[in-house]
């Protein structure tokens, strides 16, 4: 458990994450009367961008400051810069994490319970996420707590973001997807994953398509893969996605392979 968020908040990745999160989130509201969001990964709920583990990585620069002074930033990244702009300061950036941004996205039905192992994460994470009356955290293992939670107190929208430093977290995806949508058929889950290299990626796919035939993937690559010990790019894959997250999905992968990708950079969204 030495993964820690802080070094990597604000980066391409969690822009591509967070602006498809709110575009699920809300798509989900649209068609639901209650929602019942299971974080099962939630980290520290918010991030100070002037620490030193933000500074010693530099990945937010080259993410959300980029992001917030680009000019041609497409809508689906609103939501997000919205967020960002009211918990920062002049005088130390914050960027907040999925569970304060879903959290404060939530309807009086809506319920959301973070879960998260590391004690200090998780003392963080009470304290940004105080005031919000609809929001509880759960320092418990999220794979669990999610197959176990799901289908009570509303429709299931369970977000997965481990930090893959486990060599069973895809196979614990796979086997907490089935048990989610054993219990609750009509629950939606978003799932974080790198992409390293491609079969990596295509191998979970794979496994995937064993549990459910309805996947929205969202696929964004910030170079070519040519270096398997890279994080090349990130993928959003998507159970239950409303049609309307197909084209925020690729708002969101199209704008940040064209302005924070290297040369080979694309994005692709597709269903399965
Ligand atoms: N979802 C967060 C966001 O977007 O702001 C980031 C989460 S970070 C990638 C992964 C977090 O999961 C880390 O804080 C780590 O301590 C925590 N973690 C690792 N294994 C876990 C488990 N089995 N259950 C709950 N949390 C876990």
């Amino acid at each position: 458990m030495n993964y820690r968020h802080a070094f990597h908040a604000g980066n391409f990745a969690d822009l591509h994450k967070h602006a498809i999160l709110l575009a699920l989130l809300s798509a989900l509201q649209a068609e639901s009367e209650a929602l019942a969001v299971i974080d099962t990964h939630a980290g520290a709920g918010a991030y100070d961008l002037a620490g030193e583990m933000a500074r010693r990585s530099g990945e937010a620069q080259a993410g959300i400051s980029r992001l917030r002074r680009a000019t041609d930033a497409p809508a689906v990244f609103a939501p997000l810069l919205a967020a960002v702009a009211t918990i920062s300061r002049s005088d130390a950036d914050l960027y907040p994490g999925s569970p304060l941004l879903l959290g404060g996205h939530l309807r009086k039905s809506d319920r959301y319970t973070g879960c998260e192992l590391r004690a200090d994460d998780v003392a963080l994470l009470r304290r940004t996420l105080a005031t919000l009356p609809t929001c509880a955290v759960a320092q418990a293992d999220g794979f669990e707590t999610a197959a176990r939670q799901a289908g009570k107190g509303g429709r299931a929208f369970v977000v997965i973001d481990p930090p893959f430093e486990r060599p069973d977290d895809y196979d614990r995806i796979v086997a907490t997807t089935r048990e989610v949508l054993r219990r609750a058929p009509d629950a939606a889950l978003a799932i974080w994953l790198p992409i390293k290299d491609l079969e990596t990626f295509d191998a979970f796919l794979r496994d995937m398509e064993t549990v459910t035939g309805d996947l929205l993937v969202a696929e964004l690559r910030l170079r070519p893969l040519i270096d398997p010990m890279k994080m090349n790019g990130c993928a959003m894959v998507m159970i239950g996605a409303p049609a309307a997250v197909d084209l925020a999905a690729g708002e969101a992968g199209d704008w940040i392979a064209a302005r924070l990708g290297e040369p080979g950079g694309r994005s692709c969204v597709w269903r399965t």
